[in-house]
């Protein structure tokens, strides 16, 4: 093990099923958490059977009953302790989020607290929960409509962000009233097991939340065939979400899906051209390109090209430090595995091939491993796999344009539509730039969109449902109409 913590039994190893954390039948095929930063192992843990995953589905049919029973209140107050717990553990939470991820402590601690803050907003949004009386069609009626819990949910989640896509699935289920199984990705269970830890210790009842690791062959049929399960909460790859759809078909559940983006970053020549490289910075590198939300093409107004090439390889080259994420300075981790590596390198060699320009990294650092070098191209244009692909590493395409109208029709030229960006800072453009891209969220003169009160999601082949804010318990509830009848005298 290479990391020492605080508090030692946040490092759990099993199933949680019905609010204990057990040993697999499937002992001789646990499951090896490795660091990507060294590849040394971590951790062996259990790996679900579908036995298993069906006793799991069972604790939460059980625990459904009593829990939708409880109160807004009490399910709030459940929610509020695991967030103060969640916030006294975030050291010992981080440590492990790096160690099993990759990214440097500051930012998995960043996503730590971003997560926590789902438990809260969730917490207090639990008691908003409103029905509504709706005028009747005859005096002897009433019409009223109640929202009531899906029942159990599925949860099942990427790597990328092991604590954070988690806890914003978990929390506007319980507070719903819902209870849930969650997979969480092979390469990253660790955060997910010690968030159970401490939802537990927050004393929330046995089988409201159980979580099975494991191969998602063996489990994803057994959560997507049960008609047990209500509903699937799913974040991950524009691919495996279509497949997961059309096995939830069958049982007909209610889906969310958080799927792959493709985010335009636009710089038009009225911007504020360092501001734009501070968005790209941070929307393009963070978690070394390896988001959801990352900009994977970034399209410049040819007048200020030449400005914004050199500054962004001024920017590149001075403020990213590569290195592993537990050791003071690193600015910036590896990616998570060598497939991740072969996909950026073949992505960036062909873009070459096509007449993209070097302008900066292009190879496996230095490092050696799945160290991947902050990379920037020039000359890239909008039908080159690197422009057509989700990237998924610390790669730069720079793709020129004249007009608005043809960098908005280059930018909308694709399947996925989660985030957007653009930086200019004339009023009329920055109304029709939003209103016409074709994303869930579109950031104006800024590169950070994420936090809990606003809605997250995308648009065409990035998915269905939001999460957090206001809307995000929508997805898991139900609205009931009953018919009053009979109430004249
Ligand atoms: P992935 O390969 O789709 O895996 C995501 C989760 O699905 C993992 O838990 C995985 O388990 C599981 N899974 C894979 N195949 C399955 C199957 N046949 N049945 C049931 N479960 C299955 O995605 P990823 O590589 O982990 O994550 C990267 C992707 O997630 C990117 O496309 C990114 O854009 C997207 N993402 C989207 C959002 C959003 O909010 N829109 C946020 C973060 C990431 P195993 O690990 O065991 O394979």
């Amino acid at each position: 093990m290479s990391f020492t913590l605080n508090d030692p039994n946040l490092l759990k190893t099993g199933l949680f099923i019905d609010g204990e954390f057990l040993r697999s039948e499937t002992d001789g095929k646990r499951l090896d958490v490795s660091n990507p930063a060294n590849g040394s192992i971590l951790a062996n843990i259990a790996s679900a059977t579908k036995e298993e995953t069906e006793a799991a589905i069972s604790a939460a049919e059980t625990a459904q009953i009593s829990w939708s029973k409880t109160t807004a209140k009490e399910r709030a107050a459940y929610l509020q302790r695991w967030y103060q717990l969640v916030l006294q553990h975030v050291d010992d939470l981080a440590i492990i989020l790096t160690a099993e991820q990759g990214k440097v402590l500051a930012e998995a601690k960043g996503e730590i607290i971003y997560g926590a803050n789902y438990i809260e907003w969730f917490a207090e949004e639990a008691k908003r929960i409103y029905g509504d009386i709706i005028p009747q069609p005859a005096n002897d009626k009433r019409i009223v409509c109640v929202k009531q819990p899906v029942g159990v949910v599925a949860c099942i989640t990427p790597w990328n962000f092991p604590n954070a896509m988690l806890t914003r699935k978990i929390a506007p289920a319980l507070a719903a009233g819902c209870t849930v199984v969650c997979k969480m990705a092979s390469e990253t269970p660790l955060s997910a097991l010690a968030l159970a830890e401490l939802a537990n210790r927050a004393g929330i009842p046995k089988g409201v939340i159980n979580m099975v690791a494991g191969s998602a062959s063996v489990i994803g049929p057994v959560l997507t065939e049960s008609p047990v399960i209500r509903k699937l909460s799913f974040t991950g790859s524009t691919e495996v979400g279509k497949m997961l759809l059309e096995q939830c078909a069958g049982t007909v559940k209610k889906v969310s899906m958080e799927l792959g983006g493709n985010a335009p970053f636009i710089i038009f020549d009225d911007a504020d051209i360092d501001s734009a490289i501070d968005g790209i910075m941070l929307s393009k590198y963070r978690n070394s390109g390896q988001t959801c939300v990352c900009s994977n093409r970034i399209f410049v107004q040819n007048s200020v090209y030449d400005q914004v090439k050199d500054k962004l390889v001024e920017a590149v080259s001075n403020r990213i430090n590569l290195g592993d994420g537990q050791t003071e300075g690193s600015t910036h981790g590896p990616l998570i595995n060598d497939s991740a590596v072969n996909d950026v390198q073949s992505l960036v060699d062909t873009s070459i091939t096509e007449g993209a320009e070097l302008l900066l990294g292009g190879k496996v650092s230095e490092l050696g491993g799945r160290f991947y070098e902050p990379t920037i191209l020039g000359k890239v244009t909008n039908d080159m796999p690197v422009a057509q692909n989700e990237i998924f590493g610390p790669v730069a395409p720079l793709i020129g344009f004249d007009t608005e109208q043809e960098v908005i029709a280059m930018a909308n030229d694709t399947d996925v539509g989660l985030a957007s960006y653009f930086y200019s800072r004339d009023v009329g453009r920055v109304w029709r730039v939003s209103e016409a891209l074709e994303y869930g969220i579109v950031g104006v003169n800024e590169g950070i969109i994420s936090n809990e009160m606003a809605p997250f999601g995308g648009v065409k082949e990035s998915g269905m449902g939001r999460e957090g804010s206001k809307y995000g318990l929508d997805d898991y509830l139900e609205i009931k109409y009953i018919c009053m009848g009979g109430l004249e005298s």
